[in-house]
């Protein structure tokens, strides 16, 4: 496929649940698609879940049919490692710029892994927040698609080492590669760029960065997966000991004027799940969850009355005030207001997650400047040229079904464009 046609081509940004499900039924409906997305591998964050609420089941498995659709379609071009440079012209007819980065690793790897002892780079492994590292030359994870090793250029000695390169044997490896655009032609463009955990550093009352037992829910995520930085035992990362009691802290720097004034909507519903991956770890560990309000709509009530039935699980209606070292030196001491009980509570526990909200990923600066904005970030659902759709989490913080219901739309509004049959007024 070459991805130069006028119309009957879809662009579709980023590689997450949104992007590939926009890109998959936009390609169903006979509408060719190049999907573009920045990281080595498509995915987006469900690729970092150990496990989806409310069925409890590992993301891998429906990811794992999405692929498949990709990569069986004939309709679908898949880009990792770009973004869109530039954008111009109008619904029915754009031309877009696509950077590309080198890879470093070109198709013909078998994911053999003859060429990671041998290179003596490590670099922090961002896939795991940075909670264990890999070698310069990398699998981002054990399933990813494409199935491809790369290298991170940031840190590779390149030619002047060159040991991978003489390690593999089928000629996989290609040092010194260098980035490069292209030019495309599209009826429509769809934007699914998705999110970024807020930075919990910036919350100053909170802990995060100083008490390495304060983690954030996306690094919960990845401590309890198998294929995480300890093999799914959550342990306390500052002794790698296990754990006796967790307090979750509910909006931490949501709903807050100082940081992020947004409810992110599945942070209740994300904590909720990972008390129970800490109590089918630990039977008899005791969990803590403050909160403002929960937020658990629709069908997914059951899910919380679940969690709230196990008198394992305390639910505490308060704002967490600060959280500090306890005097006996290796525990945590969490202090909130109990709005429900009256006064003050201090609770003493051996890890913190801090439910961070979601905010936009960040779109390339270059991108079309007339992409609409709302006041947090996120892409507004009408976008001043009807050829121009928003799918997902880069319009506002969703779960995962909900992003595919999104997305879906968004791939007919622009197929619309595309055909010429233009959006309904
Ligand atoms: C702690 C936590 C747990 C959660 N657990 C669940 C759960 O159990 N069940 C559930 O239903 N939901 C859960 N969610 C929500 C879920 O993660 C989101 O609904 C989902 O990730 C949204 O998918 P998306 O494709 O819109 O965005 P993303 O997953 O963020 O994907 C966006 C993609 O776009 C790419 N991209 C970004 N910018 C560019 C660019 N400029 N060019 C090219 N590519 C780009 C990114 O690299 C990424 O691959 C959870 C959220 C949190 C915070």
């Amino acid at each position: 496929m070459s991805g130069n046609g006028t119309k009957g081509t879809i662009l579709v940004v980023g590689g997450g649940i949104s992007g590939i499900t926009a890109a998959v039924e936009a390609s169903e409906a006979g509408c060719e698609v190049v999907l573009v997305e920045k990281n080595p591998y498509v995915g987006g964050r469900v690729a970092q879940m150990y496990q989806y609420f409310p069925k409890l089941c590992p993301p891998a498995c429906g990811m794992e049919i999405n692929y498949r659709r990709l990569r069986t379609s004939g309709l679908i071009r898949t880009v990792t490692m770009a973004e869109v440079a530039s954008i111009a012209g109008e619904p029915g007819n754009y031309r877009v710029t696509i950077a590309h980065q080198p890879r470093g690793v070109n198709e013909k790897c078998t994911v053999c892994g003859a060429c990671v002892p041998v290179c003596p780079v490590e670099r922090p492994n961002d896939f795991n927040w940075g909670m264990d590292t890999t070698k310069a030359i990398y699998l981002p994870f054990e399933t990813a698609h494409p199935q491809q090793y790369v290298i991170d250029a940031a840190v590779c000695a390149g030619a002047s080492c060159n040991k991978c390169v003489e390690a593999c044997t089928y000629g996989a490896i290609e040092l010194g590669g260098k980035s490069r655009t292209e030019e495309i032609h599209v009826g429509a463009v769809v934007f699914a760029t998705g999110w970024d955990p807020y930075d919990a550093a910036k919350i100053t009352n909170l802990g995060f960065g100083v008490y390495p037992d304060v983690i954030t829910n996306v690094m919960m995520e990845r401590l309890a997966a198998l294929a995480g930085p300890t093999g799914g035992r959550i342990i306390r990362p500052s002794d790698g000991k296990g754990i006796e009691s967790v307090a979750f802290v509910q909006c931490a720097g949501s709903r807050d004027e100082n940081y992020l004034s947004h409810c992110s909507g599945v942070c209740c519903l994300a904590s909720l799940k990972q008390a129970t991956y800490i109590r089918e770890q630990y039977p008899d560990a005791r969990v803590y969850i403050f909160y403002i309000d929960v937020r658990a709509p629709g069908r997914l009530e059951d899910f919380y009355a679940a969690r709230q039935a196990d008198e394992k699980i305390s639910l505490i209606k308060g704002k967490v005030a600060r959280i500090e070292q306890d005097p006996s030196g290796s525990k945590l001491t969490v202090e909130a207001e109990d709005v429900l009980g009256g006064g003050i509570v201090r609770q003493t526990v051996d890890l913190v997650v801090l439910a961070t909200g979601m905010v936009p990923s960040k779109i390339g600066a270059s991108v079309p400047k007339e992409l609409l904005k709302d006041e947090h970030g996120f892409l507004t659902p009408e976008q001043a040229q009807p050829g121009i759709a928003a799918a997902g989490c880069a319009k506002r913080p969703v779960d995962v079904a909900a992003c595919v219901r999104d997305a879906t739309g968004a791939a007919l509004k622009a197929l619309q464009s595309c055909t010429g049959g233009g959006p309904r007024e």
